[in-house]
């Protein structure tokens, strides 16, 4: 299943040569990302995909909108102005050995959402990370960062150094049966420093998509995770940052069609055809509206939570 993945991104290196860079390598394999847009002290979005390797409609969610992308900047001057003011990065697979081997975890065994240095404070029972052994899942790690992990914070840190506003928005999907955005922290329901952009991101969503598919709440109010690796990220930000992780409810998905749910795979991604059609496409408003709210952050964000 990686090998179609992967080929996606190759196409899409192919296609935008001087956009497409490797960010690591694990066991041989590529973590590639994607960039489109101004260079220099601009708002940044960073869409990721494939942190948990099993979710592979994250990642394809993410190459739908890369193509989606590439092409309208090939056409279309609402795009074309639009990212001459800010930058977008498509990290589509972040986990791309985890995925080869048909699983959440990387090569190591590592969850890499709970690879953050542990926070204090209670979290959920191993669900929220636990550092007993890489057989079970949501293992911590004992070694501080992983590849891939440090690749992703080493990334935010240098996009949005000189960034006035930052999004981020990583693709899972398991936990549910409807859409969750979710915002930090995921270690507890104490607010971010951010609360009033991300209650400003909120109203924006319900005004801007009428009727959207999101329940937008703090991770914390679902389960509370140690060493999340978000939660690190925006504990380091130099900028105003919203991270949103998009956790597409499976459950539904399985709810349709209960044989699937008998397979890892079926757990976690839409298997029927027009199932998976319809998620890739579900999610593109979101996307749309995350690159005009990054464009256009002056008019929403407080001003309080400019630095
Ligand atoms: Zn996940």
């Amino acid at each position: 299943m990686i090998a179609d993945v992967l080929y996606a991104i190759h196409q899409l290196a192919e296609q935008h040569p001087a956009a497409a860079r490797e960010l690591a390598q694990v066991e041989r394999l590529p973590i590639p990302a994607v960039t489109f847009g101004a260079a220099g002290p601009v708002p940044v979005l960073i869409v990721v995909g494939g942190v948990h390797g099993i979710e592979r409609i994250g990642a394809e969610v993410a190459i739908a909108f890369l193509t989606a992308l590439g092409s309208r900047l090939s056409w279309d001057q609402v795009w074309r102005h639009a990212l001459a003011r800010c930058r977008i990065v498509v990290l589509p697979l972040l986990n791309p050995v985890g995925m080869a081997l048909g699983q959440r975890a990387n090569g190591n065994g590592v969850d890499l959402m709970r690879n953050a240095p542990p926070s204090r404070g209670r979290a959920t029972p191993l669900l929220g990370g636990q550092r007993l052994t890489p057989k079970l899942p949501w293992f911590m790690g004992r070694r501080g960062l992983e590849v891939e992990s440090r690749a992703l914070v080493e990334l935010v840190a240098s996009e949005t150094r000189d960034a006035p506003f930052a999004f981020a928005l990583d693709l899972h999907s398991g936990y549910g049966v409807v859409d969750r955005l979710w915002y930090p922290y995921a270690r507890t329901r104490e607010p971010i420093a951010d609360v009033a952009a991300v209650r400003a991101f909120g109203a924006l969503l319900d005004e801007s998509l009428p009727n959207h598919v999101y329940t937008f709440e703090q991770t914390a109010r679902a389960y509370t995770i140690k060493g999340d690796l978000w939660d690190h990220i925006y504990d380091e930000r130099r900028t105003v940052l919203l991270p949103l992780t998009l956790e597409m409810g499976s459950w539904a998905w399985v709810r349709k069609n209960p044989l699937q749910g008998l397979s890892p795979l079926g757990r976690f991604n839409p298997i029927k055809p027009h199932r998976h059609r319809r998620t890739l496409r579900r999610h593109l408003p979101l996307l749309e509206l995350l690159v005009h709210a990054t464009v256009s952050y002056r008019a929403w964000v407080p001003s309080s939570s400019s630095r």
